[in-house]
């Protein structure tokens, strides 16, 4: 954690004026500084900052606070990664409580990156792949786009600079041979795009071989900094935007991306390299931005974007799926001028649940009953992982696009209407105290340890099924995935709070053994005593906050 001293030192050097004009442009208005407000949208000025007072106001929208709030409000970043981001912006070193996890990163990333962009130059190959793709020099420059010379180049740069090549391997611009103990570099021949993390550090790269290499892309390793089923590539360009017109658009390439922004579309990312996973639905779900997924019209494409939109439309997301005809992608069309054409695209692009229904069906013959049959099946399956009102709502439709009647569309198990988590509702009982311990489980994995130690899965009354799976990790199921986007599931924050839970669950699972023994007539005397026995102690030492074991 930062230390509150450091905070306060460093707000005693910010000033309200220059932090929020290094971001907009304020113009004097007698005491104070006025501008167009950047957080709603308007051409007069509402957004006065005020020097004396140290803090921004808008008339208009209501937006308002001081250096930090302007940039966490403008940056989406929290409280202590907009600290960060103005302690680096003015050389400013913050100090930690602990150092050992929230030790600064060094600059190792940001300053390979420099060095490959200086590079590109230099590179006439690499020039004219830029050049062919249609890419402005202020993209190039936007985007750090650059290029990695060969391995040797690159070794000796990270030593000529005197960089930690220890560090260099975590961060997986350099690789490590274990058998020749020999480093070698990650990206070679390629051209590179920096990939940022969402507060805007470098943590991985990009890249795309202009030598014919087999791999054609290649992205970074995963690294503690890195991970990519939860980021998407260029999303702290993309993310002012996002919140500005609650949209963000999803494609499948660095290259789209950087043709989409300059063509306008400033709130387009991409996957890197993996599908949509449910690690992204946080960040996605910021600034409650409509999804617009963009995804090729080849058969990889189209089943990524049915994952895609089966996943957002169970969570909730509104939205849609464009997909591109005719082996075309986003950035092809940019270059061809066919701005109008993609804006039209953007604008209407099939909902979600549409397209579901609409591919599910696609994959049967449906002329053939039998087949037909089947799709119908698929397509009430999918239905069913939708809230009540919406199963109701694409009922007709999915019968008028099977040539049926509605009344064959039988949604049985009918879900309850105050919970909005459809997944797990196919469960007679939802109970609340064992979907968060399978919360706990999916979200801090270490606890899992404590758990096992404590009680057998069998135990589990209601979701025995779900807690194995998220004891083997498995994060991909539908009904787990359900329980992580669940929000009115909340998981135990730590081990202590874990610990408070499992006594009493075990408390109550003695006495209602103890119960039971009691009223039991075939066990002998004996038998009866000695489990009598056993339970009260049990319950006992859970009393005095003890953590038995319970494997019965
Ligand atoms: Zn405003």
């Amino acid at each position: 954690m930062i230390t509150q001293d450091s905070i306060e030192a460093l707000k005693a050097r910010l000033d309200v004026v220059d932090v929020v004009g290094s971001y907009i442009e304020l113009k004097k208005a007698g005491a104070n500084f006025k501008a167009p407000c950047p957080f709603h949208d308007e051409k007069t000025g509402s957004f006065v900052v005020s020097p004396s007072k140290q803090i921004y106001h808008c008339f208009g929208c209501g937006a308002g606070g001081d250096s930090v709030k302007f940039v966490m409000e403008y940056e989406k970043l929290n409280y202590p990664e907009a600290l960060e981001k103005l302690a680096s912006s003015y050389n400013f070193s913050l100090s930690y409580t602990d150092n050992k996890d929230n030790k600064p990163r060094s600059q190792l990333m940001e300053k390979v990156s420099e060095w490959y962009q200086g590079l590109l130059t230099s590179k006439p190959s690499a020039l004219s792949y830029i050049k062919e793709r249609g890419i402005y020099e202020s993209s190039v420059e936007k985007f750090g786009i650059g290029y990695a010379p060969d391995s040797n180049a690159t070794i000796n740069y990270i030593k000529s600079q005197m960089l930690n090549m220890s560090e260099a391997v975590d961060m997986g611009v350099v690789g490590y041979n274990e058998e020749n103990r020999t480093t070698y570099a990650r990206f070679i021949e390629r051209i590179t795009f920096p990939i940022h993390s969402a507060n805007g550090t470098v943590v991985g790269f990009g890249g795309r071989t202009i030598t014919g290499h087999q791999a054609k892309y290649i992205n970074s390793p995963e690294t503690k900094f890195f991970n990519k089923s939860r980021l998407f590539y260029a999303y702290h360009h993309a993310k002012h935007d996002i919140y500005k017109k609650h949209e963000i658009i999803i494609t499948e390439g660095y290259l789209d991306v950087v043709m989409l922004h300059q063509a306008g579309f400033t709130n387009a990312v991409a996957t890197l390299g993996t599908a949509l996973t449910v690690e992204h639905l946080p960040l996605l779900r910021k600034g409650e931005a409509k999804v617009i997924m963009a995804y090729d019209g080849d058969g990889a494409g189209r089943a990524a974007a049915l994952k895609a939109a089966k996943l957002l439309s169970a969570s909730g997301f509104n939205g849609g799926v464009v997909i591109f005809e005719g082996g075309q992608d986003p950035a092809d069309m940019v270059q061809k001028g066919a701005i109008e054409e993609l804006s039209d695209m953007f604008r209407k692009p099939k909902p979600f649940i549409e397209f579901v229904i609409d591919e599910t069906l696609s994959l049967y013959n449906l002329s053939d009953p039998k087949a037909k049959e089947t799709a119908m099946h698929e397509g009430i399956a999918y239905l069913k992982t939708l809230s009540a009102m919406l199963q109701e709502e694409y009922k007709p439709y999915l019968a008028s696009r099977l040539g049926i009647s509605p009344s064959f569309v039988r949604l049985t198990n009918k879900p309850q209407t105050n919970q909005n988590n459809p997944l797990i509702q196919k469960n007679s009982h939802r109970d609340m105290w064992e979907l968060s311990l399978i919360k706990t489980v999916l979200e801090h994995p270490h606890l899992i340890d404590q758990i096992l130690d404590a009680l057998d899965p069998s135990l589990l009354q209601f979701h025995s099924q779900e807690f194995a799976m998220a004891i083997q990790g498995n994060r991909e199921a539908p009904t787990l995935m359900a329980i992580l986007v669940d929000e009115t599931i909340v998981a135990l924050k730590d081990e202590k709070a874990l610990r408070a839970e499992l006594i009493a669950f075990l408390s109550k699972h003695y006495e209602r053994k103890l119960k039971k023994i009691n009223m039991q007539s075939s066990v002998s005397f004996e038998e009866k005593a000695f489990y009598i026995r056993l339970y009260r102690g049990k319950i006992a030492k859970l009393k005095q906050g003890e953590l038995v074991t319970a494997r019965d």
